[in-house]
């Protein structure tokens, strides 16, 4: 029966940690996954995750199913740390989330969603974008186109290119953005690009769907759902996928949700019905324990503080290794200009590499970076910054 079934190719990011993982070399150093790193080269468990399970391992009570669309305590943690604890969308009601294993399985729900209620829709991801995200929209058969993003010249965001490319999109269809901290590049709209593309969004007609996996890593919590919440003033539909997976640290608790926005709370209700019937089909009922941490450490004010703390804290070790990194090639004699990479955002930088220097990286130093040449700058730290800013001045040499 199986006879026929050929090896599928490697996934292009998690391929990429198996092939790190049998590197011989003890110098090697893993930049391609989007995994924090602390100072350590430790991904840690936050203390205010700690906390928060000590707690629940104290009041918990039964292991029984959760509902299809996740607990309550945690449905509204997200609206509000998305939307804004007085934003009018909780307040009408116009919002419905779900609790979904992690960013991907929101993704994975919206797109079994937008194929069976909006069949003739194309989604458009931006060129380039995270690398699962056409895998997971093909998957339930829907057509994926992209649009313009990133200037490889200027290392820029191309916007003129982005307006002309969405200005092109028919009504109906669902465009994906990046809510913060865009995988891979590292470049977000401004707060003015932002409030032009939402304009751009109203006049066409699409959908938006914000993919928000960084919330926290860029600027602030509040700082990255701009573009988020300057799209609720001019559109009435939304989707939103969120994960906690990398602000909260909880990537193997698959941590994440779905949230509808609809014109009404009677359309978002019976829409949601629709949701839940997406996620019946596919996993039942999502896993408990993740989520509530996530709800525990939100919905109380000490634990909260700890986490904003800890996220911030975060957020700045990354923002001082992108300055590092540039001023440390500087130093090792690299002409080529890497400044652009202390103005982005989040974890990755898209670094200009070409496959071939990629390759050279890998094969030649044990250092491990995405073919396409994005990095993960939270996995560099100041111990592995000499060996890492050595290799590259060696091969930008060749
Ligand atoms: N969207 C983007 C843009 C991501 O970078 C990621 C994680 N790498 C995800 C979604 C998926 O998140 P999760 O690990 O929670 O499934």
């Amino acid at each position: 029966m199986f006879e026929h079934i050929h090896a599928a190719p490697a996934d292009p990011i998690l391929g990429l940690n198996d092939a790190y993982r049998n590197e011989p070399n003890p110098n090697k150093i893993n930049l391609g996954v989007g995994v924090y790193k602390d100072e350590q080269g430790v991904t840690p468990i936050l203390q205010a995750v700690k906390q928060a399970e000590e707690r629940l391992l104290n009041q918990e009570e039964t292991k029984s199913y959760l509902s299809i669309e996740g607990s309550p305590a945690y449905r509204e943690a997200v609206q509000k740390l998305l939307f804004g604890e007085d934003h009018q969308i909780i307040s009408k009601k116009l919002a419905q989330t779900a609790h979904t294993p992690g960013g991907t399985g929101a993704l994975r729900v919206a797109a079994e969603f937008i194929k069976k209620h909006l069949p003739e829709a194309t989604i458009w991801v931006s060129n380039p974008t995270w690398a699962n995200h056409q895998s997971v929209f093909q998957s339930v058969g829907l057509e994926v186109g992209s649009y313009a993003y990133y200037d490889a010249n200027t290392k820029a965001l191309d916007f003129e290119a982005l307006l002309a490319s969405l200005s092109q999109i028919p009504e109906g269809d669902v465009v994906l953005f990046h809510a913060c901290c865009h995988n891979p590049t590292g470049i977000d709209p401004t707060p003015e690009q932002w409030y032009q593309l939402a304009k751009l969004c109203s006049k066409q007609g699409f959908l938006p769907l914000f993919d928000c996996a960084y919330q926290g890593f860029g600027h602030g919590i509040e700082e990255d759902v701009q573009g988020i919440r300057t799209f609720l003033d001019y559109v009435p539909e939304m989707l939103v996928a969120n994960s906690f997976s990398k602000n909260f640290g909880l990537y193997n608790e698959r941590v994440g949700a779905l949230t509808i926005v609809c014109e009404t709370s009677e359309q978002a209700e019976a829409t949601f019905t629709q949701v839940q019937r997406c996620i019946r089909t596919n996993y039942s009922n999502p896993p408990s324990h993740g989520a509530a941490i996530v709800a525990e450490i939100l919905n109380d004010k000490q634990l909260r503080s700890l986490w904003e703390m800890e996220l911030k804290s975060m957020r700045t070790r990354i923002h001082e290794m992108r300055s590092l990194f540039v001023n440390t090639l500087r130093v090792k004699g690299v002409t080529q200009d890497f400044s652009f990479i202390s103005q982005q955002q989040g974890m990755f930088s898209f670094s200009g590499l070409t496959p071939d220097q990629v390759a050279q990286l890998r094969n030649n130093y044990g250092i491990y970076i995405v073919g396409s040449g994005r990095i993960s700058v939270a996995g560099i730290t100041h111990e592995n910054m000499n060996p890492l800013c050595d290799a590259i001045a060696a091969i930008l040499k060749d």
